[in-house]
């Protein structure tokens, strides 16, 4: 018997980078874990070494900028296993994608932005509690930012998306607390994904450093972290281990954030 036994997981953008090290590790420690992206080829591959691990895991395909389909994300992620019991919002567009002074800014990537970094977990959260609620039990961990702490440069929508959905948690988790639903937020520093690798990029050459030097200086620890340091707190919080926490954000970011 491990610690999620019996669980049932919904993990947004689960394909690839920190989602998928979180994915895993829930379902190591036994939960049966539904994986949702934009990318069919990654959330299959998910799917297999999560099987070839003697693990339980299934797809559905979603583009949380697409209001109707996030709407049904989580009915849909409900169906081979049953109701979502742990959500971890953790799919987001990162300011990589269009990094801008904010006088500059698209209005576009502002929405999408927002879209999918604090309305989409505001929208799947609604979902998930009418379950939580009648079982008084429920998990829901969102993957902010530091940039939920701090502002960086050239990320305006990303760091307000991120400050947003902190507030948002805070809000859930008061109002549940008395469910047996504890609902918290992990704010990693810079790890190396997809979204990081090209935000990196950018500030090294914004800032004219060499890149190996612009990157070994990102965090007190040293580097950049790697998406595993990140998913054992999201199988913490998803367990009953933590059902006194809520309403938190950690950092986990090699030392940027003392405060
Ligand atoms: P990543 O490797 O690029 O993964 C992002 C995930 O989000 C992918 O699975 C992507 O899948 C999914 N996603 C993006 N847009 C989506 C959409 N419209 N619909 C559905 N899924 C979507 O980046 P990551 O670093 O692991 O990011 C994961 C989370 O960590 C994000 O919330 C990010 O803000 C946060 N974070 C990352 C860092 C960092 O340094 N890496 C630091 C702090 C916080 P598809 O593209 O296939 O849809």
């Amino acid at each position: 018997m491990t610690a999620l036994n019996g669980r049932v997981a919904l993990v947004t953008g689960g394909g690839r980078g920190i989602g998928h090290a979180i994915a895993l590790q829930l379902a190591a420690a036994g939960a049966q874990v539904v994986v949702a992206s934009r990318s069919q080829d990654e959330l299959a591959s998910v799917v297999r070494e999560i099987s070839d691990a003697g693990g339980v895991a299934a797809a559905v395909e979603c583009d949380l900028s697409d209001r109707s389909q996030t709407l049904a994300l989580v009915a849909d992620a409900g169906e081979p296993f049953g109701p979502v019991d742990i959500l971890v919002n953790n799919a987001g567009v990162g300011s990589s994608a269009d990094p801008r002074p904010l006088a500059e800014f698209r209005d576009e990537f502002w929405d999408l932005t927002l879209e999918v970094n604090l309305t989409a977990p505001y929208l799947l959260s609604k979902a998930a509690l009418p379950h939580m609620r009648e079982q008084k039990w429920g998990r829901i961990i969102t993957v902010a930012s530091i940039n939920g702490r701090i502002t960086a440069p050239h990320a305006g929508a990303y760091v307000a998306s991120k400050h947003g959905v902190l507030g948002l948690m805070r809000s859930l988790a008061s109002e549940h607390a008395p469910e047996g639903i504890t609902v918290n937020c992990i704010c990693p520093g810079p790890v190396q994904t997809r979204m990081n690798d090209v935000r990196v990029e950018y500030d090294a050459e914004r800032l004219g450093r060499d890149l190996e030097a612009h990157e070994k200086q990102l965090t007190p620890v040293g580097g950049r972290l790697i998406p595993a340091d990140i998913a054992p707190m999201a199988v913490y919080l998803a367990s009953d281990a933590a059902r006194m926490i809520t309403g938190q954000a950690y950092n986990i970011d090699g030392g940027i954030c003392m405060a």
